[in-house]
């Protein structure tokens, strides 16, 4: 049996709870980090291989995203043992016993993340309310569906090209997983001159070294296909998108697809995390050592949360746009000068910065890693 103390820190977690209802088939783990800055904000995460340590994980890195992004929210994530593409009643059933029995978890508030969308955001709401990532109808900003994320990953991306020996113009880009995140980010950096050579999901992937019509790949995902049913491209198996040389690779699907077995396979310039946790430490380390600049996770990829946190209060999709943009570009460059003028690598620039944060507002709070005021979530 494991020890869920075995995860604890000076930070966190400050709650881990179990969830299990056997009559829906519902299995779920609620970890609640940190919420010395406010009210936990993280995804729920619905895949049939996870784990406690993995929502732990996920949950840590939603602590420092949040905090480094600047919002007044601390880190939490949801994992829900599942298929994701079970039957659709099936899942409304699981997600609404779950929203049902953390209905008094205020300090956690519900949000999307893979394996859920909009419409189970809007099934919770009807449960508890305490939820973002919602349907438009209800008063949502569909973050997937403006590319919220891809947004911001955009705006990284353009602040470590200074650090880099390259320019976006022709630059090669490669997306490993070409869901809500991937193909938006395709995009956006489309839009600022850089070519998508290579692109995988969970299928496969395609590889054109004169470019993919990322319209095409885009119209294949949105009507339930995959890239590997594009046809101007070669065929690709998924873990081969590991091995084509670029300029810009973008992890955009699973955690730790990139370990120390295979970390020297990657034949980039320039690594900008998409996807929560995609590189395991050490692999990042080599990166680096490697000259491979690499920007982490809760760096680049903090478009989502920032577009959720200001749906919680009632902003509208032109200031998110903006406030991405804004906080991107800023933490993205004061991440990589600490790197440069300290020597360190980028990740451990990011969790300095972030750590900062949450520890001055954990040294407002009579108990460190929450808050006992009534009203406080
Ligand atoms: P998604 O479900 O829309 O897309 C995931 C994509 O990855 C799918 O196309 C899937 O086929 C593909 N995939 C799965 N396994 C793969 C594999 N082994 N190789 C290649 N492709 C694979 O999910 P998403 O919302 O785009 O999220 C992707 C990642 O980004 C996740 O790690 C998520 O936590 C992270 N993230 C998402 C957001 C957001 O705004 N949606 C924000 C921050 C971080």
């Amino acid at each position: 049996m494991e020890d869920i103390f075995s995860y604890a820190d000076e930070l966190g977690p400050a709650k881990i709870i179990h969830v299990y209802e056997p009559s829906v088939n519902l299995k779920a783990v609620l970890v609640v980090d940190n919420v010395a800055r406010g009210p936990s904000i993280g995804g729920i995460r619905m895949a049939e291989d996870v784990s406690t340590g993995e929502c732990f994980r996920l949950a840590r890195a939603m602590t420092f995203k949040n905090a480094a992004a600047g919002l007044p929210h601390g880190g939490g994530k949801i994992v829900v043992y599942g298929d994701p593409k079970m039957d659709k009643d099936q899942k409304q059933k699981i997600l609404r016993a779950l929203a049902s029995s953390l209905r008094n978890e205020e300090d956690y508030i519900f949000a999307p993340d893979m394996g859920t969308d909009e419409e189970c955001m809007a099934w919770i709401r009807d449960e508890v309310g305490r939820v973002v990532g919602l349907p438009r109808e209800v008063g949502g900003i569909p973050l997937d569906e403006i590319g919220a994320t891809g947004w911001g990953l955009s705006h990284a991306t353009d602040v470590a090209l200074k650090f880099c020996d390259f320019d976006i113009q022709g630059a090669r880009v490669v997306i490993q997983g070409f869901g809500a995140v991937g193909k938006n980010t395709a995009l956006f950096l489309r839009d600022k001159g850089a070519v998508l050579v290579a692109a995988a999901d969970s299928r496969g992937g395609v590889y054109n070294a004169d470019g993919l019509d990322i319209d095409a790949l885009v119209e294949l995902k949105d009507q339930g296909r995959s890239v590997t049913d594009y046809t101007g491209g070669q065929a690709l198996d998924s873990d081969a998108i590991i091995d084509i040389a670029c300029d810009i690779w973008v992890p955009a699907a699973r955690p730790d697809v990139i370990h120390a077995d295979n970390v020297g396979r990657l034949n980039a310039r320039l690594v900008v995390e998409g996807a929560n946790i995609p590189i395991t430490h050490s692999a990042e380390k080599t990166l680096h050592e490697r000259g491979i600049l690499c920007i982490p996770d809760f760096i680049a990829n903090a478009g989502g949360v920032i577009c959720a946190a200001m749906e919680y209060k009632g902003s509208g999709k032109t200031a998110v746009f903006q406030a991405i943009e804004e906080k991107l570009r800023r933490n993205t460059q004061m991440v990589l000068d600490r790197m440069k003028n300290e020597g360190i690598l980028p990740r451990l620039a990011a969790v300095e910065l972030a750590t900062e944060r949450v520890q001055k507002a954990m040294s407002f709070r009579r108990f460190s890693i929450f808050s006992s005021a009534p009203g406080f979530v």
